[in-house]
C-alpha cells in the first residue's frame, strides 16, 4: 500500500500555546508514524497565510484575551479558506481561546473580539473565573476526556450544535449546562488544556481516522499500545470520579 501522508497545519503557536497545548501535534504526528504514516507539520506564524488548500488538520491552541485579540484579526483574514475548509470536512480541533474564536464572537466586558462563526456559538465573559481539573464523556471516544481547565469565558452553542460531550467532573462550556465543548462536522472545540491528547488517545484516533477518511476513503486505524496513555486517563478518572 502506498505510505498515507496528512498535512497538519498548527495556527500561530507563538501565541497559542497556553498550558502545553503545542504538545497535541506532538501527538498527532507520533500516533500516525508509529502507524507508518507521514504527518507533514507546518506551522503558521503571525503575518503568514495558512497554506489550506493540501491541508487535512488543523489546530488552534488556547490563549489569553491579549492573544485572541492579537490572532482574530489574522484569523478573519482567512475566514473563507476556513470555512471552505470546514465545510468540506477538514478535521480542526480548536482548544479554549481557539475554541472560542471558532464562534461569532467573543464579548469581555464592554469589548467584542469578532469570531471566525464557523461553528453556530458565542462566548461573552463571566465571573470567577472556571479552574480545575476536568472530566467529560464524549460520544468520539471510550474513556472520559481528562485535563485541566482555566477560562472566564462562557461558551453557549447555538441550537443545532451538538457539545463534545456531558461534564463528569468540572465545569465545560459555562458551568451551568453540563456541556463541554462543540462537535461540528469535523471540528472539535473543547475547553480541555493538558495538554488534551497524551492522555485521550480515543481523541486523537478520531482526528486521524476523520483525517484519513477524508483524503483516502474509509480507513481503519491500526490499534496502538496505549496502556501508559489509558494509565494516565485512569489515575485523573479514579481521581475525579473515583473510578
Ligand atoms: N482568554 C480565554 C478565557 O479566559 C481563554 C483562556 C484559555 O485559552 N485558557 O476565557
Amino acid at each position: 500500500m502506498a505510505e498515507q501522508r496528512l498535512c497538519l497545519v498548527h495556527l500561530y503557536p507563538e501565541l497559542l500555546n497556553l498550558y502545553g497545548d503545542s504538545g497535541n501535534i506532538l501527538v498527532l504526528r507520533k500516533r500516525m508514524e508509529w502507524r507508518g504514516m507521514t504527518c507533514d507539520v507546518r506551522e503558521v506564524h503571525v503575518g503568514e497565510r495558512a497554506p489550506l488548500l493540501g491541508a487535512d488538520l488543523v489546530f488552534i491552541g488556547g490563549g489569553s484575551d491579549r492573544e485572541q485579540r492579537i490572532v482574530c484579526d489574522y484569523l478573519l483574514e482567512q475566514r473563507d479558506e476556513l470555512v471552505s475548509f470546514v465545510e468540506d470536512g477538514g478535521v480542526l480541533l480548536a482548544v479554549c481561546g481557539g475554541y472560542q474564536l471558532l464562534g461569532h464572537s467573543y464579548l469581555m466586558g464592554d469589548e467584542k473580539v469578532q469570531g471566525l462563526s464557523l461553528v453556530d456559538l458565542y462566548t461573552d465573559r463571566g465571573s470567577p473565573r472556571l479552574i480545575g481539573n476536568i472530566a467529560v464523556q464524549s460520544r468520539i471516544c471510550e474513556q472520559p476526556i481528562v485535563g485541566y481547565e482555566n477560562h472566564g469565558g462562557r461558551t453557549h452553542l447555538g441550537s443545532g450544535i451538538e457539545p463534545l460531550g456531558t461534564v463528569l467532573h468540572g465545569h465545560g462550556n459555562d458551568g451551568t449546562t453540563g456541556e463541554e465543548g462543540c462537535l461540528y462536522r469535523n471540528v472539535v472545540g473543547t475547553y480541555v488544556h493538558g495538554p488534551l491528547l497524551p492522555k485521550n488517545p480515543g481523541v486523537a484516533d478520531w482526528l486521524i481516522a476523520r483525517a484519513l477518511d477524508r483524503r483516502y476513503g474509509k480507513s481503519e486505524l491500526v490499534p496502538l499500545d496505549d496502556t501508559e496513555e489509558l494509565m494516565a486517563n485512569q489515575v485523573m478518572c479514579k481521581r475525579l470520579l473515583g473510578q
